[in-house]
């Protein structure tokens, strides 16, 4: 059939489903957080709520409630001890927020390569990043697909390093039947407005280790290193940490949204998978894999496009599946991290190229070929738990369009 790019008929020619995401549920708990006379956490009750339900959901012991995805990563890494001069290990494909905190204590990213299918971080290149310096394995589960965890804690356990998940494009993600962010020593996640559920902004840190002194030093660095526990403030400050603590009003919507959280991520988990279902086997197309035995919860679904098997290029196949009715991206984050001006000029503060000059880390286009191929061949397009059966059913027909037009003969 003749393409809508050149003036067949379009695919899909109705609007996606969409929802309401807050409702009467969120401002309820809102007038009662006001009606407690106090928006601070520590005097109210929505942030342990939040919390609470947070650790009823994902069974974890502890958790710890701050500002930001980004906030709660730099949290993490600053209870697990990462300091001036010390390695992370991280992926190169990722918001800009897994960066921020290692930075902040002045310790240097490591960029390990990627598995060209998962899209994460390959478990035999983070073993060959490895020096004396690295002190933590920073594992990015990118757009709602667990990397290899079994992998990871080896490769942590055999050279005695801290591994935190970045879990804030994967909720309810399952590796092997286990949650994403309970795995490692600490698990971050986002609320900010664009994430499975949103407080506005804001985040978590699940504190995983059994050891309640870890609980304690996660929960202080979130605090200015305050140690704020029962009536008690202990402001004796041996180190620097800053201040992300998480609002009353933050928590109360918190309360609300996480209700809802079991169904977003199985609309997601079961859209993403009927995608990939429908789209194996396309000459040309390479869908989002999830390994055996775990499940996603599709941030995105973000397939590739191999050039040498169709007659168009990424961007045509792009152009003409939006003009089939399918809105999409080529690529997600346009470069991979370190081809930014932060890492190509090695200057992460104004003026100064500390913290690199202490190991003249350089970072050279090449270094991780598969993330750097993969930002070029692929098609990101988006999956909402409000879409409908049928819009699902549309963006599979027209990907299969597309790809059956170019074909290669
Ligand atoms: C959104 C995001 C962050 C940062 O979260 P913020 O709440 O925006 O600070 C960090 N890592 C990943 C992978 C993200 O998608």
């Amino acid at each position: 059939m003749t393409l809508a790019i050149l003036g067949g008929p379009k695919t899909k020619s109705t609007p996606f489903g969409k929802g309401q995401r807050f409702d009467l549920a969120e401002a309820n708990e809102l007038i009662e957080a006001l009606q407690q006379n106090t928006l601070f956490y520590h005097y109210g009750k929505k942030v342990k709520q939040f919390l609470n339900d947070f650790n009823e959901l994902y069974n974890v012991k502890y958790s710890v409630a701050t500002t930001s995805g980004t906030a709660s990563i730099h949290v993490a890494l600053g209870a697990a001890g990462v300091s001036v001069g010390d390695e992370v290990i991280t992926s190169p494909i990722t918001d800009q927020g897994t960066l921020i905190g290692i930075l902040y204590q002045n310790a240097i990213p490591v960029f390990a390569d990627l598995d060209p299918h998962t899209y994460n971080m390959d478990p035999g290149s983070i073993e060959s990043c490895i020096t004396p310096r690295t002190k933590a394995i920073l594992v990015v589960h990118l757009a709602g697909n667990p990397a290899d965890m079994d992998e990871i804690m080896k490769i942590a356990r055999t050279h005695n390093l801290k591994v935190i998940e970045d879990c804030a494009q994967s909720y309810l993600t399952q590796y092997k039947g286990r949650y994403a962010g309970t795995i490692g020593d600490y698990g971050c996640f986002s609320t900010n407005d664009f994430k499975h559920i949103s407080t506005g902004d804001g985040g978590i840190v699940t504190v995983n280790s059994a050891d309640e002194q870890d609980y304690l030093t996660t929960h202080a660095f979130a605090d200015k290193n305050f140690k704020r526990f029962g009536d008690t403030v202990q402001k004796d400050l041996h180190y620097l940490a800053p201040n992300y603590r998480m609002s009353e009003l933050q928590g109360a919507v918190g309360v609300a949204q996480l209700k809802k959280l079991p169904w977003i991520c199985g609309q997601r988990h079961k859209y993403g998978d009927r995608i990939t279902e429908g789209i194996s086997g396309l000459d040309g197309v390479l869908p989002h894999k999830v390994a055996d035995g775990n499940e996603s919860t599709y941030w995105f679904y973000m397939m590739r496009i191999d050039e040498t098997r169709l007659t168009c290029t990424r961007q045509q196949f792009s152009e003409a599946l939006a003009a089939e009715g399918v809105p999409n991206s080529a690529g997600y984050i346009p470069e991979v991290i370190y081809m930014q001006p932060i890492f190509q000029k090695r200057q992460a503060y104004l003026g100064s190229h500390f913290p690199f000059d202490l190991t003249g880390i350089t970072y050279e286009r090449g270094r991780c070929p598969n993330a750097e191929e993969i930002l070029k061949t692929a098609i990101r397009i988006s999956v909402n738990e409000f879409y409908s059966e049928q819009d699902i059913e549309e963006m599979i027909e027209a990907i299969r369009k597309v790809a059956l037009y170019y074909k290669k003969a």
